[in-house]
């Protein structure tokens, strides 16, 4: 067997060790003679596993009886319809758009109501998060929405939005459980779990409980209400099972390392090697303020494309993955997310010095 360092944005590298554990487990889970993916979601043997998966996030993540924890199918972009299709009582909402995620979420609400754009940085590229101590909040805006990690350009809200008293609502994909967070501070948090927790294909979003209503805009698909996947534990159809298994491993993976403030810990540590080295390279450079640095997405150029494809394809042949920067951006990007070890970014860093060297 031979593992690739793989910093793919996403779907991105897990836990060796919970692979290795769903992989013991495969052909026959604890006993009952059969896989997690032949089980039926009505079962106890599943009952148990979302249950402790439920448990374990609230545990990891600090999150109150106040809020629901659903998993829900339709990935992160199906949020961006649920998210006003819930929430948009008065058909107002705004959007900080710093990024494509964000973009296609505020594009998405529009389809709904009147979606205000009340700040971007789309006139840089993305490559900031504007300031967002004093915006101009709608007086009747239901919510106010983020992407509060920027998967494609790289940069992180290190401050929320001052949103003057609104809801804040928040996409956080790409930086889920990658640092503690405090729930209170949102109404809505949300993220497609092939980021940073497991497989492709489901959203976990943490709902304040008070905003699950059946009060939704007229039209709202039954499967589209929190209320219905709320009132039937996210099994109202049935869910993505062995997504919410692997995702419950990775939880006590997570709760084994030491919990969020050491992950915290960890990719900075992470980050700040390759941070450092991009700041002193001569070659490379990274794309954005160094403020707004993502932990997560790390994207740089050389600001030659030539030589950009030539360091892609050297990398890709010495064993690292998926570093090419997304098709919009160019150049390259290093995802570096719980589950990539600090050893992967230092073999990465190392590469990049002796690719230096040849290429001065
Ligand atoms: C990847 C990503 C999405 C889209 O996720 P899907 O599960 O493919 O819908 C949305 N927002 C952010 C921040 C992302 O990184």
């Amino acid at each position: 067997m031979s593992r690739v360092y793989n910093f793919s944005a996403g779907p991105a590298v897990l836990p060796e060790e919970v692979l290795l554990e769903a992989q013991e487990e495969m052909m026959d889970y604890r006993g009952c003679g059969m896989s997690v993916m032949e089980m039926s979601h009505r079962s106890k043997m599943f009952d148990t596993i979302i249950e402790e998966a439920e448990a374990d996030f609230r545990e990891l993540a600090n999150i109150s009886d106040d809020y629901a924890v659903l998993f829900l199918q339709g990935g992160a972009s199906l949020q961006f319809a649920a998210v006003p299709m819930n929430l948009m009582k008065n058909r107002v909402a705004d959007y900080i758009v710093t990024g494509q995620w964000a973009k296609k979420a505020w594009q998405e609400a529009a389809l709904f109501g009147k979606a205000n754009k009340i700040a971007s940085s789309e006139d840089k590229t993305f490559s900031y998060i504007p300031d967002c101590s004093d915006l101009p909040v709608s007086e009747d805006a239901d919510y106010v929405y983020i992407c509060e990690n920027n998967t494609i350009y790289g940069t992180k809200y290190w401050k929320l939005p001052n949103t003057k008293g609104k809801l804040l609502v928040a996409d956080v994909s790409s930086c889920f459980l990658s640092e503690p967070f405090d729930i209170n501070n949102y109404g809505i948090l949300y993220g497609g779990v092939q980021k940073n927790i497991g497989p492709a294909g489901m959203v976990i979003a943490v709902v304040r409980k008070d905003l699950i209503t059946d009060d939704c805009l007229p039209g709202t698909p039954t499967m589209m209400k929190y209320k219905t996947q709320a009132d039937n534990g996210s099994m109202y159809n049935t869910p993505n099972c062995y997504c919410i298994y692997i995702c419950g491993k990775v939880f006590k993976w997570l709760k084994k390392m030491g919990g969020l403030s050491v992950m915290k810990e960890r990719n900075e540590k992470k980050a700040k090697l390759l941070y450092d080295y991009l700041d002193s390279s001569k070659l490379f450079h990274g794309t954005v303020v160094k403020e707004d640095r993502s932990l997560m997405n790390v994207p740089f150029v050389t600001g030659d494309a030539d030589m950009d494809a030539k360091f892609v394809k050297a990398a890709t042949a010495a064993g690292f993955e998926n570093i090419k920067g997304h098709r919009t951006v160019g150049g390259m990007r290093a995802s570096i997310y719980n589950a990539m070890p600090y050893e992967g970014v230092e073999a990465l860093v190392n590469f990049m010095k002796e690719f230096e060297k040849e290429n001065a």
